[in-house]
């Protein structure tokens, strides 16, 4: 009876992101109300595994005393204190310090953001500024990845590249650009050598078309995420930051799924020792327990930034959360579950088992590709292995096995193009895995049960 009744509600009133409204009203919701660990209850009772971290966020997992006790003691004494005019609090002078310790490079100064989205506005408004104020106002165009995603912000969302987040909102505006996204999967390329290759010229044929002293930046995720979780070849980023080099153009990495212990060390970056210029994160760093992300700037431009703008002038950029002391000491406890509470270690470790578990599902009939960094994995499904054929849209195939797999007991997610994607908690135990990829594999085999899906195979 409760249960109808919010589902009539969320019906009637909630506008859910990044759904189809008509589709939404037809399914109604699924209402989620406890969880610890890496399981959730719904409000049927029913038990999930969560093999999304929430959205790949809750890295730490569900159910952390200490972070509700840090919350709530600050909530008690200080709920708020702005960032604005100079104040702050020690909650968030405290991660920013921390934070810049832990970054890649000289990325020595943060700026706190809401989430993802507003981190990556927040370096398209900085980058705009940083060459207008040192009189290089012509570099303005930024180049980013086809299947990237980059946000929904309104402009932020022109360089993300998933038709659905351009269809009808008048990006990507037209300084906007986009490059193929290596996916060795579905490359003509013999090697990882001339994928790598194809790619930097791709960038630079781009600059070429755009015109040299006109562009700003390249964004790129480590491993694309919600473009359907592809894993470049190693060496891939390296030989992008060289070009970008190069190309005078700054170099921005977008780890707002990658960090904080995704793909097993605290950033992506770690894994070739990049140094980029910008580097956004979100998700992970308060694992979803409070809103909150982060962009960092590097030495450089952070010092021609505050030596060209006139001493007293602010820089208007700014947001009444930025650095919210709540957040900022969720952040903090946070951060010491992953290192001295060990999260990030476990992360590495089960990482590892599921890239062995994860190579075994190549067996079944419908697995065409597995790819995976950590704790963050892509299966592609096929319904001929031989020429790599993607199910018929119409067919909704990864839809479908994340429904059959949420009645299953797991929760994973469903992309376009037979893709669905893993983003387990990092605290799952090797026997969680297990039970992850009993279910999933249940899961599949159900799935070929289904008629349709069957006579198309
Ligand atoms: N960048 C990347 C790489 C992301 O995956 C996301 C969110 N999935 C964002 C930015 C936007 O973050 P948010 O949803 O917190 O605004």
């Amino acid at each position: 009876m409760i249960a109808n009744s919010l589902i009539e509600n969320d019906r009637a009133h909630w506008i859910h992101p990044v759904a189809s409204w008509r589709k939404h009203e037809d399914r109604g919701a699924t209402v989620l109300q406890s969880g610890k660990g890496v399981f959730l209850t719904d409000i049927e009772g029913n038990t999930l595994l969560d093999g999304f971290a929430g959205l790949w966020c809750v890295n730490v997992g569900y159910g952390h005393d200490s972070i509700v006790d840090v919350a709530t003691e600050q909530m008690r004494r200080l709920p708020y204190a702005t960032g604005y005019f100079h104040f702050g609090s020690e909650p968030a002078i405290e991660l920013a310090t921390k934070l810049a310790e832990r970054a890649p490079g000289d990325l020595n100064h943060v700026y706190f953001s809401l989430g993802g989205s507003d981190a990556v506005d927040s370096v398209v408004r900085l980058v705009r500024y940083y060459y207008n104020i040192t009189k290089r106002p012509e570099k303005k165009h930024m180049i980013a990845l086809e299947r990237g995603y980059h946000g929904s912000s309104s402009t932020g969302s022109g360089l993300t590249a998933i038709p659905s987040f351009h269809a009808g909102f008048d990006v990507p505006t037209p300084m906007q650009h986009h490059i193929p996204c290596p996916y060795p999967y579905r490359t003509d390329y013999e090697s990882d050598a001339e994928l790598i290759a194809a790619s930097v010229q791709h960038l630079k044929d781009k600059v070429a078309e755009i015109g040299a002293d006109k562009v700003a930046a390249f964004f790129a995720e480590p491993v694309v995420g919600s473009g359907g979780v592809i894993v470049p070849p190693k060496g891939w980023l390296t030989a992008m930051q060289a070009a970008c080099r190069e190309l005078d153009i700054l170099f921005i990495t977008d780890e707002v799924i990658t960090g904080f212990g995704r793909t097993g060390p605290l950033f992506a970056a770690e894994h070739e020792g990049l140094e980029p210029d910008f580097m956004t994160v979100a998700k992970g760093l308060t694992s979803g327990y409070a809103p909150m992300g982060a962009l960092f700037m590097s030495d450089r431009i952070y010092q021609a930034i505050a030596e060209a703008t006139p001493y007293g002038t602010p820089i208007g950029h700014g947001m009444t959360y930025s650095g919210h002391p709540v957040s900022a000491a969720v952040g903090l406890e946070v951060l010491r579950l992953y290192e001295e509470g060990g999260i990030i270690a476990n992360g590495q470790k089960s990482g590892d088992y599921f890239a062995t578990k994860l190579a075994g599902l190549l067996d079944h009939p419908l697995v065409g590709d597995v790819r995976s960094q950590g704790l963050l994995a892509g299966v592609e499904l096929v319904t001929c292995k031989k020429d790599k054929t993607r199910p018929d849209a119409a067919l909704d195939v990864p839809d479908r096995l994340a429904k059959i797999g949420y009645d299953n007991g797991l929760i994973f997610r469903a992309f376009g193009d037979g893709i669905v994607g893993f983003a387990p908690p990092l605290c799952i135990t090797t026997d969680e895995v297990d039970l992850m990829m009993q279910r999933f594999e249940r899961s599949l085999d159900d799935l070929l049960e289904v008629k349709e899906i069957r006579d198309a195979v």
